[in-house]
């Protein structure tokens, strides 16, 4: 069949030209988001090509991660430690609360480097059209935490309908304690996507902060 490889869709004619193994790594590496089939297949042959050590390697730091990695029991974030390295830092202002949706938008944030607070990772955002409730975000948990010493809260969730929703839930369960509740500056177009936005922005977002 006139099938060029660079187009070919992913079929059994494929199969044929690869066999099992390759077409097996070429559809593993394609299940990962945001890798299309060409890219799987570029990947596919570039780590064949690797020498043998250097796939144990990459292999081995899938397995350790996916096993080792797990949610810090103070602020919810992904780490391989029972309490992160922000939550440990003791030169960090634990009285300020930084509310994010997720790890990636935390990573974000402290790739800034301006802000010194310590971090709440909500693992996701109330949405009634994806039948996410408040319960199926970590707010039990923020509430606990609130009742230690904390001055401020500052809603960081995205801009999104979503991300709205979650601040406004927030808000109206933070404010009877008294603590005040800041939320970034509105015009950052979040929704997730944190990690894509310029630093610049982000400090802007941060710093132009208002009192709900
Ligand atoms: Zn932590």
């Amino acid at each position: 069949m006139a099938v060029s490889v660079a187009s070919a869709a992913w079929d059994s004619d494929t199969m044929e030209y690869y066999g099992s193994q390759i077409s097996n790594l070429i559809e593993q590496l394609g299940s990962l988001p945001g890798i299309g089939h060409k890219t799987a297949q570029r990947l596919a042959f570039h780590i064949i090509s690797l020498p043998q050590e250097k796939v144990e390697a990459l292999a081995s730091a899938l397995t350790q991660a996916r096993t080792h990695v797990r949610y810090c029991t103070e602020c919810g974030t992904l780490t391989d430690q029972e309490r992160c390295p922000i939550c440990r830092d003791p030169k960090r202002d634990h009285r300020t609360v930084m509310v994010v949706e997720n790890s990636r938008d935390l990573a974000a944030y402290e790739k800034t480097g301006h802000y010194s607070g310590v971090y709440h990772v909500l693992q996701g955002v109330i949405s009634p059209q994806l039948g996410i409730g408040p319960s199926d975000i970590r707010l039990k948990e923020l509430m606990q935490r609130l009742q230690g010493d904390v001055d401020e809260v500052i809603i960081a969730t995205g801009s999104s309908l979503e991300g709205e929703t979650t601040a406004m839930y927030i808000s109206r369960l933070v404010k009877p304690t008294g603590i005040k509740v800041t939320r970034i500056a509105s015009g950052v177009p979040v929704g997730g996507d944190l990690e894509y936005i310029d630093e610049v922005t982000l400090l802007r977002a941060l710093d132009g902060r208002v009192e709900l």
